[in-house]
């Protein structure tokens, strides 16, 4: 299968909808394949959950979606699914602005490339704020900024990074994220017109997800809920 690449994923509409807090644990027994409609959502009797009968199931579990899984179990036809390393890695942490300190100014992008990494400063209310370094995964001397003391090394020499993680100025208040093994993926839902069930729409990143570098994750699956409450 030819190698999927960002520019590929881009025009994909689609997107997400939520039902309830609770956890899935599966389709029920009578879902099926093409033709069938899915007449139950949640299924986790067994766990001592509840089953939900739905007249319509939206996946928007994100991309480690069961669906293809939970589709595969009832007998519902394969979904094929092509994915391609994005050979990027990142690592988050969350600060705070100490109620005595000021908010470094921001001269200049929120974020940049050195070539070899890139970094970015994500502010929020509340004085949070986060620091993004992302390398490639292949690099074995940079794969250690997910050590969060190499971590703070690296944004306290950073010009752009090192006000803002200045202990006088902020204080972190999470640990080192470390979000590996991204891909970029394109799940078929529909085949030669056929969907491999009826009743159940997968959106969002369930359906396409791709480098999060380009930030369309979140427009993508917006779109397709709006789309999906739109039909
Ligand atoms: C490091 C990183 C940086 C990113 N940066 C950006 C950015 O700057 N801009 C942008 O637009 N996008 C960005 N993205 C992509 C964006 O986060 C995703 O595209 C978006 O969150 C997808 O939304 P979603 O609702 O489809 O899935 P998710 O946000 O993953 O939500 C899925 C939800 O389903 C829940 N869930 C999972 N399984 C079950 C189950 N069995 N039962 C019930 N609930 C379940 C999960 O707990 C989760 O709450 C980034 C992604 C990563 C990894």
């Amino acid at each position: 299968m030819a190698p999927l690449r960002d520019e590929e994923v881009s025009g994909e509409a689609a997107a997400f909808v939520g039902v309830d807090g609770e956890a899935c644990a599966g389709l029920g027994r009578e879902a099926v394949g093409a033709g069938d409609p899915v007449d139950d959502g949640c299924d986790d009797e067994s766990e001592g959950g509840e089953e939900i009968a739905a007249d319509l199931v939206v996946d928007a579990s994100g991309r480690g979606s069961p669906l293809k899984r939970w589709l595969a179990e009832l007998g519902a036809p394969v979904m094929q699914e092509e994915s391609e390393s994005c050979g990027i890695f990142y690592c988050s942490r969350f600060y705070r602005i100490l109620p005595e300190a000021k908010r470094p100014p921001m001269e200049g992008p929120i974020g940049g490339d050195l070539g070899y990494m890139k970094y970015a400063i994500f502010q929020g209310d509340s004085d949070i704020f986060s620091v993004t370094l992302a390398a490639s995964p292949k690099d074995d001397e940079l794969r250690r900024v997910r050590d969060p003391a190499v971590f703070d090394t690296v944004t306290r020499h950073l010009p752009p990074t090192r006000r803002w993680v200045d202990p006088a100025v902020s204080t972190p208040i999470t640990d080192v994220y470390v979000y590996a093994n991204l891909k970029n993926t394109r799940r078929h839902f529909v085949e030669d017109g056929e969907p491999r069930a009826l009743g159940v729409y997968p959106i969002g990143d369930a359906l396409l997800h791709a480098n999060p570098i380009a930030g369309r994750g979140c427009t993508i699956g917006w779109l397709q809920a709006y789309l999906l409450a739109d039909a």
